[in-house]
């Protein structure tokens, strides 16, 4: 029963929140006030109790940084005992990076996690921050859940799984990889098979912040190899190298090929995902991909780039040395990817 669930609802700043100034919209402080005007049915019976928690500073989310979603990961397991469930407000340019986070860093807390926002502020008349906003709270009270998803538009997805695909529609997510757990119309129609597998890993701890510096690297025609080699260069311990296809690269140019041999030599663990939506990472179907395993790089199979960069953070943080990260980055750990 709804009314019988506590919910914390975190509000981390993004457009839900933001208003107007003469340089676009901004953030705002004071959600407390615009939801009691705008979203007075939050209060009542019919949705669970929230308490609401405002970021002193509320985030444009292009400027959240990793360290962001350690303090946030960290909020919601101090608070843990006394919520049924987290409701995270957030902005959407980000809000993946941040889902995919909180699956691993809030591994084994078993509440669930639903991080929501919207496209047009709660301020403006025809927002769809309210629609977004209960959604959240109504898939939370459906008990159904025990991990980090995503609520937005007509869909509940898994938090690791999701992608912003649409800049400006109302559904501007989506799990390309991965069926929604719900599908949300009159009715919330969840397919329990896509909530909750049982996680086949576990984190061994909850990792704390660690400074470290992942790339996220495009292939494109022409790519000089000293692209690689600065990132090397920069001190990267891991780059989510965003190959085309099934998983290729420009592998006929010695170069480019020697380039990524000496960064995985290095010990920086490189993780090959897809630069198309849809489908998995499988290098050896390709000699163009097989060159890149046999220089060290990882396949990161069906994971979007989100997920490879944020779980690459999380077992970086845990201290674990790079052989081990590359190991881990191709199992299973959060419902993340599908293996071969
Ligand atoms: N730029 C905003 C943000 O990510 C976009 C949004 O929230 O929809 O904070």
């Amino acid at each position: 029963m709804a009314e019988n669930k506590t919910v914390s609802i975190i509000y981390t700043g993004g457009t839900l929140g933001m208003r107007p100034s003469e340089k676009g919209y901004v953030p705002a402080s004071d959600l407390d006030g615009l939801l009691r005007e705008r979203l007075p049915e939050l209060g009542l019976g019919a949705l669970p109790r929230y308490e609401l928690t405002e970021y002193e500073h509320p985030l444009e989310s292009s400027n959240a940084t990793p360290r962001h979603w350690y303090e946030l990961a960290d909020r919601i397991r101090d608070r843990g005992e006394a919520f049924d469930g987290f409701v995270v407000i957030h902005g959407t340019d980000t809000l993946t990076y941040t889902s995919s986070a909180l699956s691993f860093l809030l591994s084994g807390f078993g509440r669930p996690v639903v991080v929501t926002g919207a496209q047009i502020p709660l301020y403006e008349v025809r927002s769809d921050a309210s629609g977004n906003l209960i959604g959240a709270m109504q898939a939370i009270a459906t008990g159904k859940l025990h991990d980090v998803s995503v609520c937005f538009g007509r869909y509940l997805l898994r938090g690791n799984r999701s992608t912003k695909v649409k800049s400006t529609e109302l559904d501007a997510f989506e799990s390309p990889n991965h069926p929604p757990v719900a599908e949300i119309g009159t009715d919330f129609q969840f397919n329990e098979v896509n909530a909750l597998p049982p996680p086949p890993g576990v984190l061994a701890k909850p990792p704390s912040y660690r400074d470290c510096n992942i790339a996220v690297l495009p292939i494109y025609p022409g790519m000089p190899e000293g692209v690689i080699d600065a990132i090397v260069g920069a001190g990267a311990a891991g780059i989510v190298l965003r190959c085309y296809g099934v998983g290729t690269a420009p592998t006929a140019d010695e170069d480019f090929l020697a380039a990524l041999h000496r960064a995985c030599d290095a010990g920086v663990v490189v993780v090959a995902v897809s630069q198309c939506l849809e489908g998995r990472v499988t290098l050896a179907r390709y000699a163009a991909g097989s060159a890149l395993a046999d220089v060290g790089v990882v396949s990161g199979f069906d994971m979007t780039t989100e997920a490879a960069f944020a779980k690459l953070h999380a077992l970086f943080a845990l201290g674990l040395d790079a052989g081990a990260v590359a190991g881990l980055m191709q199992e299973n750990l959060r419902g993340e990817l599908t293996p071969a």
